[in-house]
């Protein structure tokens, strides 16, 4: 029950996107009918899947993506484009359970998933209104003090460039009265992300990388070789990369029920309002700059090329839409902007982030020749690059990237697939608490 309420829900939260109001799509791709073989089987055409296939084709592999609906119509397209160094759950998970040495090879992996992203969108010339600069804000004492100590430790154990600024100094980064203090980070940034992700797909097919949409991928058989069952066809292959985010067990169920325990989906929204003009834009965040706040259900914005305000919260912790959702986004930005009270919105949208319960990303193995990416938790834009790349190398024969991340412990979400949601719910509302006090 719970699952097909969330397909239903989430397949209407795409149709207000500013995203898909703004771009082209072209000529949808076939539907799989009968029988295929390749080398990998990829399912998802998300940015995970899209980067996997791309890595692979280049590697003179032959690759079939299988996407049960339309190419980056998850997530991928979604998304606040916000492309952030790191992850979500920060350090720790990785200091804790890998050690110093491997904490710094994630790290650095994590600034090469932002060359990647620049490297793709040059080599593919894929026009996508990529910005450079980015602002973490804390609008609380406490929050400053947080954000003070995340900074210090990123320079001085991790060497990231960042200007901390506090006090009346911030305004010189961000006209809003909401914030105490503010870090600028110049490696992340922002970009249109579906014109991205549409970027991507069309690099792929020219790469020889067979697409086929309106296709889930309902069943897998594993072995020596695997097969992938669409309700006409089938692919059969060396290998599998299970692309999927937090829909694979909504198209099929018995296809990796061993890792859908540890993904729970959580609601996020974005805004987006008409053109503000430029003088507007530059006045409230000069640099134009993507900003966040470093609250547990966080605000995140930006400016997109034609000078609106998109602007994103976390305002759902369960799987339904919230009631007043554009009033109460609409109250979060004056909150930050008090001079765009009331401002009009012509796109309200939103999706599901895949979290996993530590916040870091959940790649692996089942067997030899199945591979997983999830666990973005919100934090996936730079990161998917990064995630197909190292899944290419593994199935190439150098597996030791890929095996940082493989290493990592996660666990299932506590309740299983009916009580997941209200334990998340309790667990996030105390967070929620926390920052409100
Ligand atoms: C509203 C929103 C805002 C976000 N903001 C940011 C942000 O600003 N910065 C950031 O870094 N991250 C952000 N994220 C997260 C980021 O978008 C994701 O981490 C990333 O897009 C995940 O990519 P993916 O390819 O793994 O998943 P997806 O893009 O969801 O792709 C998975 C695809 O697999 C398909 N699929 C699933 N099961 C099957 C099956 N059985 N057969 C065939 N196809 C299947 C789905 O239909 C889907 O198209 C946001 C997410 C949302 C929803």
């Amino acid at each position: 029950m719970l699952r097909k309420s969330l397909v239903a829900s989430d397949a209407q939260l795409n149709q207000g996107s500013y995203y898909e109001a703004s771009v082209q799509r072209g000529a949808p791709d076939p539907v799989l009918r009968g029988a295929e073989t390749a080398d990998v089987v990829v399912v998802g055409a998300g940015f995970s899947g899209l980067s996997a296939a791309i890595e692979l084709a280049q590697r003179g592999m032959r690759v079939v993506v299988l996407e049960a609906d339309v190419v980056c119509g998850g997530a991928s397209g979604r998304n606040g484009g916000q492309t952030i160094v790191g992850f979500a759950g920060g350090q720790d998970v990785f200091e804790s359970q890998l050690g110093a040495k491997d904490a710094h090879r994630a790290w650095q992996m994590s600034l090469e998933a932002i060359e990647l992203v620049d490297k793709r969108i040059a080599q593919f010339n894929i026009d996508c209104e990529r910005v450079n600069g980015y602002l973490y804000v804390a609008d609380s004492p406490r929050k400053a003090r947080a954000l003070e100590a995340e900074i210090r430790r990123a320079q001085s154990q991790y060497g990231l460039q960042v200007d901390l600024v506090e006090g009346s100094a911030v305004q010189q980064h961000i006209a809003s009265p909401r914030y105490c203090a503010a870090a600028y980070e110049r490696l992340s940034g922002h970009l249109h992300p579906l014109k991205f992700g549409l970027g991507l797909a069309a690099a792929a097919r020219a790469l020889g990388v067979r697409i086929y949409t309106g296709s889930a991928v309902t069943q897998l058989d594993r072995g020596a070789k695997v097969c992938a069952h669409t309700a006409q066809g089938q692919v059969r292959a060396d290998y599998a990369v299970l692309a999927g985010n937090y829909k694979l067990p909504e198209y099929g169920a018995a296809v990796a029920p061993e890792i859908t325990p540890r993904i729970m989906p959580v609601g996020t929204y974005v805004v987006a309002t008409p053109p503000l003009g430029e003088a507007m834009c530059r006045q409230l965040i000069p640099s134009n700059a993507a900003a966040c706040d470093n609250n547990f259900a966080l605000d995140y914005f930006r400016f997109s090329q034609d000078h609106r305000l998109l602007f994103g919260g976390r305002v759902s912790y369960s799987t339904s839409t919230p009631a007043n959702l554009a009033q109460r986004m609409q109250a979060r930005i004056a909150k930050v902007f008090p001079e765009l009270q009331g401002v009009p919105l012509d796109y309200v949208w939103g999706g599901f982030v895949d979290i996993s319960m530590n916040r870091a990303p959940d790649f692996g193995r089942l067997g030899s020749n199945v591979y997983y990416l999830q666990g973005f938790s919100g934090h996936g834009v730079a990161l998917t690059g990064l995630a197909g790349q190292l899944v290419a190398e593994s199935i190439s024969g150098q597996a030791e990237r890929f095996d940082v991340f493989a290493r990592l412990r996660h666990q299932n979400f506590p309740g299983g697939a009916l009580l997941r949601t209200p334990t998340l719910v309790l667990g996030m509302l105390y967070h929620r608490l926390r920052d409100l006090l």
